[in-house]
């Protein structure tokens, strides 16, 4: 696959403020884009259709994967979920940068395939600090907070895995993390040799 653009791939244990942090990244960065996954989960409240998710029936989904369709996919919480191959290869081919919000074992298929691809995983600060962020999110009874939690340190437990770490202890800190990483990538001899191609050629005239 040749490729302009940048691929990230992003991970995080739920409750550690992943979404909200990739949404105000790519409000600051126009030349960041967002793969909107494919997902047989149920739709949740506030949640848009070709927004958040492609919603998607599992036959179709499972008719899609046979097809070849997904980059990568994984089964997460009993859900199904997967990455466009078509639409990553075309956007990264239109030179924009590319998050994918993706767990752990769709990060390892992502590895293998796109070796370039950089890879973020984001922390909470303590366990008290991610308990309390899943408590806070919604009506959960304390058994399904504890089976998150346990969850959550199983997807934590992979963290070696990435390149970048961030911790989301203070938010405005995390994002700051997070727009270096991208800042210093976009800055690297190869993606300004393609951004700048002309640019270097006039100067060495
Ligand atoms: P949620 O359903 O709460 O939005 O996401 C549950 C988990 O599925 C999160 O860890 C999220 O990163 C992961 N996820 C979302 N989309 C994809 C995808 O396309 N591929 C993989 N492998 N994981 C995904």
């Amino acid at each position: 696959m040749t490729t302009t653009g940048t691929l990230y791939i992003v991970s995080a244990p739920s409750g550690a403020g992943k979404t909200s942090l990739v949404k105000a990244l790519i409000d600051i960065m126009a030349q960041v884009r967002v793969s909107v996954s494919h997902t047989t989960r149920m739709i949740r409240p506030g949640e848009v259709d070709g927004v958040n998710y492609h919603f998607t029936q599992r036959d179709s989904f499972i008719k899609m994967l046979e097809q070849g369709d997904f980059l990568e996919h994984a089964e997460v919480f009993g859900n199904m979920y997967g990455t466009s191959q078509t639409w990553v290869k075309d956007t990264l081919a239109q030179g924009y940068d590319l998050i994918l919000e993706i767990d752990w074992q769709g990060a390892q298929q992502v590895r293998k395939l796109m070796p370039e691809a950089q890879s973020i995983f984001i922390l909470p600060p303590t366990h008290k600090d991610l308990r309390q962020r899943l408590h806070n999110r919604g009506q959960d009874s304390a058994d399904v907070i504890e089976t998150r939690m346990q969850q959550a340190i199983t997807e934590m437990s992979h963290y070696v895995e990435y390149d970048y770490i961030v911790i989301n202890d203070d938010f405005g800190t995390a994002l700051q993390d997070l727009l270096a990483i991208f800042r210093s990538n976009q800055l690297r001899l190869d993606t300004q040799q393609k951004r700048h191609t002309q640019l270097l050629c006039d100067l060495l005239r």
